[in-house]
């Protein structure tokens, strides 16, 4: 029987643990940097304007209902949000080359693209993920049995990119292997490769046959401009290939818990394109269906409405803007505090990162001492969610820091 000897123990999901060990903390001292979500310089969760204003139009319109959507979702929300990740002049649009899914998030959507692979792929495909990755990312693709190995991405020393690490493994993947790529705001390290690096990687990549597998979860974070934090998904879409894109609209929208995302397969450029994102899209379909049936309506609402409305759409832009841009102020605020306390090593990663994370270089025992001690909640790779950090926390952090690493 399962329950006597089959099914062992797993263990706790370490950030959901955090998330428990915080709020268990009665200190009022307390300062949670681990989950990425954002929060206010109160360390308030924020509903964007934006997206109150929506929700209230929505609850007021007398023809709403809770129906079943489509299997493949909204069609409003999936053609906008395909506009806004692809960018609305892509060849991949125009030539009609693109199948678009609405799905459970952004972690929906990898699950969606990972089981398609694990059932459509020639071979037993192997998918390099970066190391380190969002940790979810091994799981997912464990889950589907798709074969998991690994790039550098970080320089430790450098807290850099390992730019030629990465580039070597890649170009030694055997062709037909599927590279995991997050396009901006890399999820832990706050490092991204440069607009001439995704170019070589692209190089790469097409000389070798491999496929991208772009997973983006934080559009118009890293930058702030929406525009800007797509480029590499651009500029993999100009190159020609085949590939897939994961999108979040957890964090843009602060729509977490809504569950809101899509998945867009998108063909090579050729005479059966056509044919080929039909039998693509109708194999996704069947997937869909058994996985979830359909997606849920609520949070693709609010960002359709948003998405579709120029004058919302604008509205949104400042909203993203207002987070993106206090993430900027508290990493100028913790290093300049840093700095005044002279904390021994070097601090500049903690500017030149970007996006939700900063990778701080604190290592695991360092990350436990700061819990115990000073009542700070950061994952064991020392990653913090900038986001926690605000103008009455940012010292303290600070001082706990520089306590830790003396
Ligand atoms: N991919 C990456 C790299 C992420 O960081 C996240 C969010 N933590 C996701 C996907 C998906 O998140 P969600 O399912 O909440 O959209």
């Amino acid at each position: 029987r399962f329950g006597q000897d089959v099914c062992p123990q797993a263990a706790e999901d370490p950030l959901f643990g955090l998330m428990a060990a915080y709020k268990k903390d009665t200190s009022d001292k307390k300062v949670d940097l681990g989950i990425g979500a954002y929060r206010d310089n109160n360390a308030k969760p924020w509903v964007l304007p934006v997206v109150k204003k929506a929700d209230q139009q929505i609850r007021d319109d007398p023809n709403l209902n809770h129906e079943y959507l489509p299997i493949a979702g909204m069609p409003e929300f999936t053609s906008a949000a395909q506009k806004l990740i692809l960018g609305p002049e892509s060849p991949a649009i125009k030539e009609s080359r693109a199948a678009s899914f609405q799905t459970v998030s952004g972690t929906g959507a990898v699950h969606l693209g990972a089981l398609f692979l694990a059932k459509f792929s020639k071979q037993q495909p192997t998918v390099y993920l970066s190391s380190p990755t969002w940790a979810n990312h091994n799981q997912i693709f464990n889950n589907v049995g798709i074969n998991i190995k690994t790039y550098p991405y970080f320089d430790k020393k450098t807290k850099m990119l390992d730019f030629d690490g990465m580039l070597s493994t890649i170009k030694s993947a055997p062709n037909g292997s599927v590279i995991l790529l997050h396009p901006c705001a890399h999820n832990p390290t706050g490092v991204d490769p440069t607009k001439d690096q995704w170019h070589q990687i692209a190089a790469v990549m097409k000389e070798r046959d491999l496929f991208p597998f772009l997973d983006c979860a934080y559009q118009g974070f890293a930058t702030g401009s929406l525009s800007q934090d797509n480029y590499a998904i651009r500029h993999f879409i100009e190159q020609g290939f085949e590939l897939c894109v994961c999108q979040s609209f957890a964090k843009n929208f602060g729509l977490y818990g809504q569950r809101a995302g899509a998945f867009h397969w998108v063909v090579a450029p050729g005479s059966d394109s056509a044919d080929a994102v039909k039998r693509i899209a109708s194999q996704l379909a069947i997937l869909q269906r058994s996985e979830i049936s359909n997606p849920p309506a609520y949070g693709a609402r609010i960002a359709s409405k948003v998405l579709n409305d120029p004058q919302l759409f604008a509205e949104w832009e400042e909203d993203l803007r207002t987070m993106s841009g206090r993430i900027i102020e508290m990493r100028k605020a913790l290093k300049s505090e840093l700095d005044k306390l002279e904390t021994p090593g070097t601090w500049d990663h903690i500017t030149s990162q970007i996006g939700m994370f900063s990778f701080t270089g604190l290592n695991e025992s360092q990350v436990a001492q700061i819990q115990d001690k000073h009542h700070v909640y950061m994952t064991k790779n020392g990653r913090i969610s900038m986001a926690g950090l605000n103008t009455n926390n940012v010292a303290y952090f600070a001082k706990a820091v520089d306590d830790v690493v003396r």
